[in-house]
């Protein structure tokens, strides 16, 4: 089954125009990520696909065959998971997954059936009778997707379900959580405002901002292949590489970089990663930032491009260039992001 989602748009009485007409295509199976920063609409789109906010006048949903626009929310049968899993803390794991068969008046036998698969799906059988405050992290996690999941619903909508959680156990979760969605061969929407978060996750991300779609496309397009500066910025924050054009070669104020390949009418644009400190290289710099990340260190390198902006460069090597040291930098053209 699809969920088509056309001309969807909502002004708030306020007069807050929190999403503008914005059409989409869910396919059956697939996990989808909306991407954008915090206020661009992507709750509102969420809460529209649900039935829990009413859209503007134009807005049509249709999942599968049906037309659910009209549809009251209990009607539509989506799942929904939300921030920090919002699990009731006095009930145990399995009233809680039962929590919605039961609202549904779905009859005992029946219900009980449904959430001992659960339980043994999500590898919960022994909590089952314990209450959720004494589960740990991914145990609660399973509880809400398995709660989410008892009704077979036909969408599964998740709202930011691990921003609230600490750095160590949110890496933990987001890749059990991408395992566990794609176990339940389950259509979802996936909303986070963290891009790495959305390319562990999501088969396909829809970017946006002040309430428009930007870009939608698998995690490899969007960075490889951004079709707008917002874009470049926000998926792998890509750097504008502002020169002047003349014939092959662009002009920074750092040097003069080769780029043959471009057409003319592109906007060039580069990465971190793909910027090398290179005692050959085409261009200079002033060595101003160095921070230490693990893998790499990453070195803020001004007079390289114009308006004082900073470049910056991963370096992996057990040694930097010191603050105030001029460096040489290299870029392989076929790194260059166009727009
Ligand atoms: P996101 O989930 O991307 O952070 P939201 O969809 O929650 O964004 O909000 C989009 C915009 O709509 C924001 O500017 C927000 O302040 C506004 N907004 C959300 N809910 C309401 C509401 N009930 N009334 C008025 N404005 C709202
Ligand atoms: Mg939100």
């Amino acid at each position: 089954m699809t969920t088509r989602i056309e001309n969807a748009a909502k002004t708030f009485a306020d007069g807050t125009r929190a999403l503008k007409p914005t059409s989409l295509t869910v396919e059956q199976g697939e996990i989808l990520s909306l991407l954008g920063p915090s206020g661009c609409g992507k709750t509102t789109l969420l809460r529209i696909i649900a039935g829990l906010e009413q859209p503007d006048a134009g807005t049509r949903l249709v999942f599968g065959d049906a037309d659910v626009t009209e549809m009251a929310v209990e009607r539509r049968n989506v799942g929904m998971v939300f921030q920090s899993y919002a699990l009731f803390p006095n009930m145990s794991v399995r009233a809680n997954i039962g929590y919605g068969l039961k609202v549904r008046q779905v009859p005992k036998l029946e219900r009980g059936k449904r959430v001992d698969e659960l339980l043994e799906l999500c590898r919960l059988t022994e909590q089952a009778t314990r209450p959720v405050t004494a589960l740990s992290g991914g145990q609660r996690q399973r509880v809400a997707l398995a709660r989410a999941m008892a009704p077979r619903p036909r969408i599964l909508l998740l709202d930011e379900p691990l921003s609230a959680l600490d750095a160590a156990l949110r890496d933990q979760l987001r890749d059990e959580l991408a395992a566990m969605l794609r176990e339940f061969r389950i259509s979802a929407v996936f909303v986070t405002h963290d891009q790495g978060e959305a390319m562990a996750i999501a088969d396909r991300i829809a970017v946006m901002s002040e309430g428009t779609l930007q870009q939608i496309g698998t995690p490899e397009e969007l960075y490889h292949a951004p079709t707008s500066d917002f874009v470049a910025r926000f998926i792998g924050n890509a750097m504008p590489l502002n020169g002047q054009r003349v014939g092959n070669d662009l002009l920074l104020p750092g040097g003069k970089l080769d780029v043959s390949d471009v057409a003319n009418d592109k906007q060039i644009y580069v990465r971190a990663e793909n910027i090398k400190v290179d005692d050959t290289g085409p261009l200079t710099g002033t060595v101003e930032t160095i921070t230490f990340s693990g893998g790499h260190y990453r070195l803020g390198i001004r007079g390289v491009v114009a308006d004082g902006a900073l470049v910056h460069a991963h370096l992996r090597s057990r040694t930097t260039p010191k603050r105030g040291q001029q460096v040489r930098l290299s870029i392989d053209p076929s790194h260059l992001i166009l727009v």
